[in-house]
């Protein structure tokens, strides 16, 4: 439940509503004085009602608007969406007011206008207090089907097919506390056999971060170290951050930057400086990545408006939601951290405010900890940004064999490589970067058949 919840907070946030929703409902209730007094004369019929009603009634209407649903396509221009809502819902609500036979007609209706609706959380508050309990219960019904449904089509998507790995559901190594029901892990498997020193895929990370004391020597994209005669691209609008090429330029700045650029070129935001100097200072890159990770949310949101409907689209917070992490406690730093997020994000990101709590941060801190690797300094640059020793707040992450700390540049957070097993005595692949940048290679260091699970000797963060 909580996870499903989530999913719709985030959903609306990104999203401005317009206010027609708002003032409708404002004028509904305006319009008719008596709402109340009827309304709660219509509670006690409908308690007797749901009594006789069949639940077979219900059941049948509930899976009928679920395979309608699923054939449906929905407006998508801001104008088209709010007609559509409004007809579906003044359907529902005639429906509604023509009695109790036709209760369960107005499903659909209701159902198809939440569909279009910026912010489902918030409608479905509203249905609570308008519609008809037996409705409103389907409606619920309805929506945590479907959000079942999407969680089970996850893995069927996820890992794309060309990578020729799955997730598999394997069984669980840790115990249940009190219960002897045996628990499922999702697991990284082969889906062909593998030779040994083959590249089984390579993958660029959903989020990254260099250390500070890398930003000037190093791609604020790609992390690759730029030298002498490799090509910089400055940002036009800060001195903070460098690129390799016009192409990670464009890239860096399409999915995060350009919501949390300082301008110091031309007036500086005080609080993206204070921002930047706090992870300066403290040698920090989560607090980085939990920003551009809430910022790419939105340019997410926002590009997610142009593809094709009909094909299920899962957003980086549902991969993230999915994936393992280390539990901690609010401290001073974190409580600040938050704030400067905020404040940073303050513009750019609607609902920012309300939807960073202690909780989601320290969740999402804690994800990135337990599954984050290192990128390692390139060999290949003369002019490699010196680590500014180790003072500062250490960030746990997946240490690799062979890469001593000071060999670390950043650290980065993949969609599939979360999910390699751990073991230190039976490893059969290993994480290589072969372009010196953070695109991560996963090659066999023996024959893997198909199914079989992948493995390699990272230490697992505590
Ligand atoms: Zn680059
Ligand atoms: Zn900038």
């Amino acid at each position: 439940m909580k996870s499903s919840t989530l999913g719709l907070v985030t959903a609306g946030i990104v999203v401005i509503a317009g206010i027609t929703y708002v003032v409708y409902y404002d004028y509904q209730r305006r319009k008719n004085p008596a709402y109340r007094q009827q309304k709660s004369k219509e509670k006690k019929r409908e308690i007797k009602q749901a009594i006789k009603t069949n639940k077979q009634d219900t059941l049948s209407t509930i899976q009928k608007v679920l395979d309608l649903v699923a054939q449906d396509e929905y407006p998508t221009l801001t104008e088209e969406k709010e007609a559509y809502f409004m007809n579906q819902v003044s359907q529902g609500e005639s429906l509604v007011a023509k009695g109790e036979t036709y209760y369960h007609d107005s499903v659909l209706p209701f159902y198809r206008a939440l569909k279009v609706y910026p912010k489902p959380l918030d409608l479905i508050m509203m249905y609570q207090k308008t519609v008809p309990d037996a409705i409103f219960q389907m409606i619920i019904s309805i929506m945590s089907l479907e959000q079942k449904k999407m969680q089970n089509g996850f893995y069927e998507q996820f890992p794309p097919k060309s990578t020729f790995v799955k997730l598999a559901e394997l069984p669980s190594l840790e115990a249940r506390d009190g219960d002897d029901k045996q628990s499922f892990r999702r697991g990284l498997v082969v889906d062909k056999d593998i030779k040994a020193g083959e590249v089984i895929y390579t993958e660029t990370p959903l989020i990254s971060a260099l250390y500070p004391s890398f930003e000037a020597s190093n791609c604020h994209f790609c992390m690759k170290s730029v030298t002498m005669s490799s090509i910089k691209v400055a940002c036009t609008n800060c001195n903070n951050v460098i690129f390799c090429s016009t192409e990670c330029e464009r890239q860096g700045q399409k999915l995060y930057h350009q919501f949390i650029c300082t301008n110091d070129k031309f007036k500086a935001s005080t609080v993206g400086e204070d921002f930047n100097n706090y992870c300066g200072r403290n040698n920090l890159k989560y607090p980085q990545m939990i920003a551009r990770f809430l910022a790419s949310m939105v340019e997410e949101e926002m590009d997610d408006k142009q593809t094709d409907q009909q094909q299920q689209h899962y957003s980086s917070w549902d991969h993230i939601e999915r994936m393992r992490y280390l539990e901690s406690l609010p401290t001073e730093n974190t409580v600040q951290e938050i704030e400067m997020i905020k404040r940073v994000l303050a513009n750019k990101v609607p609902g920012i405010d309300k939807f960073l709590t202690d909780d989601i941060y320290l969740m999402l801190r804690g994800k990135l900890a337990y599954n984050s690797y290192p990128i390692p300094v390139s060999s290949a640059g003369s002019d490699n940004g010196v680590r500014d020793g180790q003072a500062g707040m250490e960030e746990q992450y997946r240490q690799l064999p062979g890469m001593d700390t000071k060999d670390v540049a950043g650290l980065a957070l993949y969609k599939i490589s979360t999910y390699i097993g751990q073991s230190m005595e039976n490893p059969n692949v290993k994480i290589i970067f072969a372009e010196n940048n953070n695109k991560l290679s996963v090659v066999a260091t023996q024959d893997i058949q198909k199914g079989e699970e992948l493995i390699t000797d990272y230490v697992v963060p505590l």
